[in-house]
């Protein structure tokens, strides 16, 4: 490299599920190299308490999100973070400085809330720039930097419109500019797509995933949408009711959920509640409470005599009426309702033992109310969670 070229590089390695992974993160990109860590992290509003003993550790560069329902305390954590919220106890580090008593405008945190916040009465250049003025930074930088945004987000052709004249995604992609302008040490975002429809939430969220794979900036995401926060997080953090129920990569959620809340928020929404009998080959068979026997692949974190919940997704539970190959893990049932939504049809199954399977089935398929099915429940599909 010529001096003018050149550029420090950090090298750190990781192992990941066996392969190799090198993560090289150039010095020239201001954005990079921020870890932040939630230690112990609690908020009290009064006598409730909506965060609780949370620890979450984001590696820089990490794409982490905060996935749960409405009212578990993902804003307010965001809100601790961006520093508009302090703490009741508990520490946000970033780097492995203690950030708590920093002032929000000190502490180089770049947010973009749902419903985009843009001033409707400045155009697109000067709502990005706006947080350039409040740090004044002189004119010529500051439209330096304004373009530089404006182009990360694909719109430096729409500097001059006011945001009455933006679709809804490209008020988003505004607000986005505008938290990246101040080149953030960390990006957080509270739900930015849930105000834009189907197919432009979708659009908006390649557009994250390709920014934020361009920029590597440490970002903290927030959303009660399952596949937004598999489809874009290198980590995703579970939450339910103030406590950190997981944490994982989306396939380690995805694949292993710890536990029945885990389990349903990502899409299991069928449970048994039983005990493993015994051991048969590489299965253990699984007595339920209301009398089926079940082959479910042995996992070693669990042995006979336990008392378990199984759980499957819909689309693992196949209607196997012409399939029969054995004897085990059949159910007789009924339809009890059909579902047609394009690509899959959804059905609730009766079983003889009184509860309801749902099974997904790809396409338009044929079963009507009341039909007799036999499903089939592969023990290699079943999960054993604690119960
Ligand atoms: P949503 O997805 O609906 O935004 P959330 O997971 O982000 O939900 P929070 O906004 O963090 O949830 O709220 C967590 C809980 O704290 C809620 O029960 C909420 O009513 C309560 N809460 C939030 N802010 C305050 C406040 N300033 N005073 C009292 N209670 C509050």
């Amino acid at each position: 490299d010529t001096p003018e070229t050149a550029t420090t590089v950090d090298i750190s390695t990781f192992i990941e599920g066996g392969s190799l992974v090198v993560e090289v993160l150039t010095k020239t990109n201001p954005h990079v190299s921020t870890r932040v860590q939630i230690k112990n992290l609690t908020k009290k509003f009064g006598n409730t308490t909506v965060v609780q003993n949370v620890n979450i550790d984001i590696n820089s560069g990490e794409f982490m999100t905060l996935l749960g329902p409405s009212g578990c305390g993902k804003t307010t954590i965001l809100s601790m973070v961006l520093g508009i919220i302090e703490p009741t106890s508990g520490e946000i580090l970033f780097n492995g400085e203690v950030i708590n008593k920093i002032p929000m405008n000190k502490r180089d945190v770049g947010m973009v809330f749902q419903n985009y916040a843009l001033f409707p009465h400045m155009t697109v250049a000067q709502n990005v720039g706006f947080g350039l003025d409040m740090r004044k930074v002189p004119k010529a930088e500051k439209e330096k930097r304004v373009l530089e945004a404006l182009d990360m987000v694909q719109l430096s052709d729409y500097a001059n419109r006011f945001p009455k004249e933006l679709s809804g995604g490209q008020q988003q992609r505004v607000a986005l500019a505008r938290a990246l302008v101040i080149r953030p040490k960390v990006l957080l975002l509270d739900e930015p797509l849930s105000n834009l429809d189907a197919k432009l939430r979708k659009d908006m969220r390649i557009q994250l995933k390709r920014l934020h794979d361009e920029l590597k900036i440490t970002t903290i995401y927030v959303t009660h949408d399952q596949e937004e926060a598999l489809s874009l997080s290198t980590k995703v953090a579970v939450m339910s009711k103030g406590i950190v129920q997981q944490i994982g990569t989306p396939k380690d959620i995805f694949l292993k959920p710890q536990n029945r809340f885990v389990a349903n928020f990502i899409g299991y929404s069928n449970f048994l509640d039983g005990k493993l009998e015994e051991e048969k080959g590489d299965c253990f068979v699984f007595h339920s409470n209301n009398g089926y026997r079940l082959l479910v692949k042995k996992n070693n974190n669990f042995k006979v005599g336990q008392e378990v919940t199984l759980t499957i997704k819909p689309e693992n539970v196949k209607i196997a009426n012409d399939l029969l190959q054995g004897d085990w893990n059949y159910i007789d049932g009924k339809v009890l309702s059909n579902d047609y939504v394009g690509s899959t049809t959804s059905y609730d199954i009766q079983t003889s033992k009184g509860d309801i399977l749902k099974t997904s089935v790809l396409g338009l398929a044929p079963y009507s109310l009341n039909t007799d099915v036999k499903l089939y429940l592969d023990p290699n599909s079943l999960l054993i969670l604690n119960k």
